[in-house]
């Protein structure tokens, strides 16, 4: 090589261009040079290019390389690009580097060198790139074949190929001419690697390791190739493929072969051919399989130069001049250039609106409350025609509804008198407006007492119907993810920001405010206070938040908002004093219903008015008592041999809803009354509403004693269904096999305060005090968590995390005893049994800690269903903490100091 030439030369001095993607190729392509260049003094301002020059046979040539680190068939356009705005004279191009080969019909062995060769079908280069089979298997998309190489160097591989059939190949000794001339270059991998390094593995094995190379993988799956008769590389001319992705996987690489018929995969190509003229070379490096290691690139990367170099001794330096630069090439590629990068914008933006729409359904997914708001609404009866004019016409809800602003309204009534069936009746009819509707039902039970919970189900609600709000939660989401549903505060800035933006009325209900948990009301009237008075002083533009809140009329609640300014427009709609309308309606529904009562039972007409006059003669009327009344009456009838005679439905009839849950426990038979007590207490001390099963197991646990066992626990759910609507007669009801009081006013008459028990021996009310209930529930739940087979049938199935562990009837308790024995327990009236029992669940050393705790945290901490507790681990912990968490004081007497110094425990695998 000489070099230090006199003559200095500019970019018009280059007609050829060598482009390289790695730098290992481009240091084997300089090495061929037969004279290298200086650098060019300057170089178009826009051209990003590094680039080296020099002379190979008679044609000087520039060389560029792709930026470090990047491939891609996207990055050789823009390289090329860049390279004709400083270059003007450039004719032709040669890609020359290194590729994969795809072994099969021609024998292809490393070293080897693939040249692009047009066929009839094709340029000789073809760009595919990856799609997705319906069975999920890869498949190869074409994306349809590039440009012809230029004539000039068709014409010099034409000759190139005739000469070799008279003479052999200069390439061998180009190679050996570099390694001579750059020492180095065998030092750093450039000479031949040898052929024992050449190992093609049958398609169907992978390589074995991690590792690089193939040292472990098995030699006996290496193909025994026919031994070659010289190691010097041969060149195949046919078809490369050129794509955006890595090629390694054999499967892959013989689907290229198939459908394509290609030699050579590689990923620049197709980025150059429709907008560059140029020939692609390609040094065979790998087989494009798992087992494709870095070992053979150098050299590869040398005979693909080398073959570069015989290629253009073919070339004459007057075909080259002759043939025409390509014009408007340079606006072409930047048009080409553009179009990519906005398929490249395009794909990120498709990418990042899928990733969006995946992290929008899992926080809409996060909101959703564990029991249905939707059957906590509909569990409420639908309204009698004519009723709740009261307060549908009532100026006050009118003014609310048709108010063309932010506004709030509560709805007080008395118990009994139909709030929530109004509330759903609203809400139904709401539902069939443009009005995005949305409700909860607060109810004093572990599912439905959390302001938190009620928000998540109004959210919920309104990114169902509107979607695009849903971007408002996000922020909220990323932060809190699973315990978003305790995140109070944020909820409801997520539903005031939410509405704000809303392209429809919002209409929010909360029915039985009064049923919401004490420090929770508290906080929401504050919040309802602010959304009042904010809404009085700002005029709402656009779409209007609307907010619907009914409850008995407390004078806490009417406490709570006092700090709304009398000069503000009263928020209270007051049906108690409404009463004289609510008792009109009623007297209608009455009519009615006895009316069609006497139908049913085929009274005389004298007979049905006379029940109707008496029924109306009564002072205490709701909807509840006129309910409870009319059952009444029918069950008499039902048995009667003579309705009309039966004058005992009348005497029967009570004068008030306390009177009337009397009434109906009358008939409970003494011998029943000891079942019914448990059932009751069971039903009023639960935290939520317990399944039939799930009250049928712990009633069997209440009542035989000496069960232990999961698998003496022997019920009839189906039996028990029946059973306890005919014991408990119309104070239970059954909703999609959930246990409930038919009223919250049931709850409250078994719970009274004992006064009048002790007037009335004989009378139910009061019978079921909070404490008794909390310690017969402590009891179920401790003894049913401390069954052996319990712990052996759930802990081995809860590591495998697959949710379907606890399919057993006898182990439907467990999401309840786990999430509440803890409460249970710490009301109640703590007896010696009890506190031995508790301090067993809390020996970290057995399993029966780690069968409640895991449940516990999850539900108690996390907000999380039962059904996804196995999604994340509880925290390591010490017992002492969760005791002092739990307010459990007898069990934190009986722990030793050792314990409360100790480490925290560890699970007992
Ligand atoms: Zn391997």
């Amino acid at each position: 090589m000489d070099s230090g030439r006199e003559k200095e030369y500019t970019s018009e001095d280059y007609q050829i261009g060598l482009i390289c993607a790695l730098e290992s190729e481009m240091a084997a392509v300089i090495a061929m040079l037969d004279e290298e260049h200086e650098m060019l003094d300057s170089q178009d301002r826009n051209d990003n290019n590094s680039y080296a020059f020099g002379r190979i046979h008679k044609h000087n040539v520039v060389i560029a390389c792709l930026p470090a680190g990047i491939y891609g068939t996207t990055s050789a356009a823009i390289v090329a690009k860049d390279m004709l705005r400083t270059f003007n004279s450039l004719k032709f191009g040669l890609m020359v580097g290194i590729g994969g080969g795809i072994p099969g019909k021609i024998d292809i062995r490393l070293g080897d060198v693939v040249v692009s060769n047009p066929t009839n079908t094709s340029g000789g280069v073809i760009q595919h790139d990856g799609g997705k089979l319906k069975d999920g298997e890869e498949d190869i998309e074409l994306k349809g074949s590039l440009n012809t190489p230029p004539t000039v160097l068709l014409s010099a591989l034409t000759q190139l190929k005739a000469q070799r059939i008279r003479k052999p190949s200069l390439v061998p000794m180009y190679l050996k001419d570099m390694i001579k001339n750059n020492p180095m270059m065998e030092e750093n991998g450039y000479s031949f690697p040898g052929i024992e390094h050449d190992q093609l593995f049958h398609s169907k094995y992978s390589h074995k390791t991690d590792k690089d190379d193939c040292g472990q993988c098995d030699k006996t799956q290496v193909l025994t190739r026919q031994p070659r008769k010289s190691v010097e590389p041969r060149i195949h001319y046919g078809i490369i493929a050129s794509g955006n992705q890595v090629i390694k996987d054999a499967k892959r690489r013989d689907k290229l072969a198939s459908k394509l018929g290609a030699l050579c995969v590689e990923m620049e190509a197709a980025g150059l051919m429709n907008n560059f003229p140029c020939i692609v070379i390609r040094g065979i490096c790998d087989y494009a399989d798992s087992h494709k290691n870095n070992e053979w690139q150098p050299y590869a990367a040398s005979t693909a130069a080398a073959f570069a170099k015989e290629l253009l001794s073919f070339v004459s330096p007057g075909m080259v001049r002759n043939e025409g630069a390509f014009r408007g090439t340079v606006e072409e590629l930047k048009k080409i250039e553009s179009e990519q990068l906005d398929e490249q914008k395009q794909h990120f933006r498709q990418q990042k609106l899928q990733y969006d729409s995946e992290k929008h359904r899992k926080c809409h997914i996060a909101l959703k409350p564990t029991s249905s708001y939707e059957s906590q609404k509909n569990i409420n009866p639908l309204k009698s025609p004519g009723t709740c004019q009261w307060a549908f016409e009532h100026p006050k809800f009118k003014q609310w509804d048709h108010n063309k602003k932010n506004d709030l309204l509560w709805i007080s009534a008395d118990p009994g008198c139909g709030k929530s069936v109004l509330s759903r009746s609203f809400v139904d009819k709401q539902l069939e407006t443009n009005d995005t509707i949305c409700y909860f039902f607060f109810k004093d039970n572990d599912d439905q007492d959390r302001l938190s919970i009620g928000l998540c189900a109004i959210l919920h609600q309104i990114f169902s119907r509107q979607r695009q709000l849903i971007q408002y939660a996000m922020g909220t989401w990323e932060n809190h993810e699973k315990t978003i549903q305790q995140e109070t505060a944020e909820l409801w800035r997520i539903l005031l920001s939410a509405s704000t933006h809303s392209d429809s009325n919002i209409i929010c209900v909360f029915d039985a405010l009064d049923e919401c948990r004490i420090d929770d009301q508290k906080l929401f009237i504050s919040y309802l206070s602010a959304f009042y008075k904010m809404s009085c002083s700002t005029a709402s533009k656009g779409q209007h938040l609307k907010i619907l809140v009914t409850s008995r009329p407390y004078a806490d609640i009417e406490l709570g908002f006092k700090d709304i300014p009398p000069t503000l427009p009263a928020i209270r709609l007051s049906g108690e004093k409404e009463n004289d309308a609510i008792r009109q309606e009623i007297s209608l529904v009455l009519l009615e219903r006895i009316q069609k009562l006497g139908q049913d039972y085929n009274l005389a007409s004298n007979t049905i008015n006379k029940l109707q006059a008496k029924v109306l003669a009564m002072e205490h009327r709701t909807y509840l008592w006129l309910h409870l009344a009319l059952e009444g009456i029918n069950q008499i009838y039902k048995h009667s041999l003579q309705p009309d005679k039966d004058s005992e439905a009348l005497e029967l009839l009570p004068s008030n809803v306390e009177d009337a849950y009397e009434k109906i426990l009358q008939r409970v038979q003494t011998q029943d009354h000891e079942k019914v007590r448990l059932i009751f207490q069971i039903i009023v001390g639960s935290k939520r509403p317990m399944t039939v099963t799930e009250l049928a197991l712990a009633f069997t646990i209440a009542t035989q004693p000496n069960i232990n066992q999961c698998k003496d626990l022997k019920i009839d759910e189906n039996r028990f269904e029946k059973i306890i609507p005919q014991l408990c007669g119309l104070f239970v009801f059954i909703n999609h096999s959930t246990v409930h009081l038919i009223h919250q006013t049931a709850k409250e008459f078994l719970q009274k305060p004992n006064r009048v028990a002790i007037d009335k021996s004989n009378s139910w009310i009061g019978h079921e005090n909070f404490k008794v209930c909390d310690t017969l529930l402590a009891s179920i739940c401790t003894r049913y968590l401390l069954f052996d087979d319990l712990v052996s049938t759930i802990m081995p199935k809860k590591r495998k995390r697959d949710g379907t562990a606890n399919t057993k009837t006898s182990h439907e308790l467990l999401g309840y005893t786990a999430a509440h024995w803890p409460e249970h327990f710490r009301e109640s009236n703590s007896n010696d049994k009890l506190v031995r029992d508790a301090s067993l669940l809390y020996k970290t050393n057995q399993n029966y800690f780690h069968l409640w705790f895991d449940i516990f945290w999850d539900v108690n901490m996390r907000g999380l269903s039962p059904q996804r507790r196995w999604d994340v681990d509880p925290p390591q912990i010490a017992r002492i903490s969760v005791a002092a968490y739990n307010g459990h004081t007898a069990i934190l007497r009986s722990l030793n100091n050792k314990e409360i110094l100790g480490p925290t425990c560890t699970a007992p695998d």
